[in-house]
């Protein structure tokens, strides 16, 4: 079976990782000449939407799918007339957009902070006024690890929010007071079964992912599960999806969904019988699911920017390294580690 994936980074490369014992090949667009995923399949090299590059990734695959949400969408409908794609179309439109996005949850009764559509200064203002301070002011778009966002902490704040981010489509969201922050990554097959990992809880630094720990048995387990499995039969979605939320203690409010394998559950490559990877080709290759269940406990560890010194690392018992083959530059995640335990980590 060849999987065409839009997208060369490093998402891609442990999806071709996961599916080459699977003995399924890999198509891979990317414009990078260098793109990490690149040597595990055929690389083709040209932008997302080089509608040559498109249908000879269409001819070739039996399926497609992406590892970043803001493939165009004009790319995923000129794919679609010719071959499947998974997740959907219609998937990735809602999540591309934060407040189409959390409308579409505040509709699952999937609870949310409260929001505001902002298109001018004077909506910014009354919006402050309704949700009250903190709040972030969010791009609507294309924004990711904390970019594109404006903390508002005090009246004097609102004026410079709009100045540094006014002119595009925004959001405004009341401020979480969250304990932690977890994911719940879930997978879903082309028959409607639906499988769990055990919950992520996840510290960021400077908006960037730096460290999942996997926890089993968690108490929000059920609560994160009955949210997911709203989003996954809404969309009829096929493939891994990932649900971040925040705990507040007594409720778990959604942040955002991504249509795709997730930096917070890597650690089910080592930590579960069947990692996100693996499931995610299982399930849009109309595969039987594997096993989500973990078999220890895991702590995975983000490098950004450089990987720190090798030899040290792999002197660490229980330590397994992934290097992405990345160029070092600052705040690029290039490569990350999972530390086994058969005890529950902090
Ligand atoms: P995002 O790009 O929306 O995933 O935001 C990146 C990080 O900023 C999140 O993981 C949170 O740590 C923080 N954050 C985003 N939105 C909120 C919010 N409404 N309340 C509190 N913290 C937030």
């Amino acid at each position: 079976m060849i999987i065409g994936i839009v997208g060369g980074g490093q998402l891609a490369r442990m999806l071709a990782l996961a599916g080459i014992p699977l003995g399924m090949k890999f198509i891979i667009l990317d414009p990078a000449e260098d793109a990490c995923a690149a040597p595990l399949g055929e690389h083709l090299c040209g932008e997302y939407d080089d509608t040559e590059l498109l249908k000879i990734m269409a001819d070739k695959c039996d399926v497609v799918t992406y590892e970043f949400e803001n493939v165009p969408a004009t790319s995923i409908a000129f794919l679609s007339q010719s071959i499947e794609v998974f997740p959907s179309e219609h998937s990735l439109a809602t999540t591309n957009d934060r407040l189409l996005e959390k409308a579409m949850l505040n509709e699952l009764k999937i609870p949310t902070v409260p929001i505001a559509d902002i298109q001018s200064e004077d909506d910014l203002n009354k919006a402050v006024n309704n949700i009250g301070l903190p709040a972030i002011l969010k791009t609507r778009t294309m924004g990711y690890d904390g970019k594109g966002q404006f903390k508002i902490k005090q009246l004097d704040d609102v004026k410079k929010a709009w100045q540094e981010l006014g002119g595009v489509p925004l959001i405004l969201e009341g401020f979480a007071n969250f304990k932690r922050e977890v994911s719940i990554i879930a997978v879903r097959g082309h028959d409607g079964e639906t499988r769990f990992y055990p919950l992520s809880e996840n510290i960021h630094q400077d908006g960037i992912l730096k460290i999942a720990y996997s926890r089993p048995d968690d108490a929000m387990q059920s609560k994160a599960e009955v949210y997911a499995k709203r989003i996954l039969d809404k969309f009829k979605y096929v493939g891994v999806m990932a649900l971040e939320l925040f705990d507040t203690g007594d409720e778990l409010l959604a942040n955002e969904m991504a249509p795709r394998v997730h930096n917070s559950a890597h650690w089910t490559i080592e930590g579960a019988v069947t990692s996100q990877f693996e499931n995610h080709l299982r399930a849009i290759a109309r595969l039987p699911l594997g096993n989500t269940a973990a078999n220890g406990y895991v702590k995975m560890t983000n490098y950004i920017g450089e990987i720190p010194e090798k030899k040290e690392l792999l002197a660490t018992s229980g330590l397994h390294l992934h290097d992405y083959n990345k160029k070092a530059r600052p705040g690029r995640k290039v490569g990350h580690s999972t530390q086994w335990s058969n005890h529950k980590l902090d």
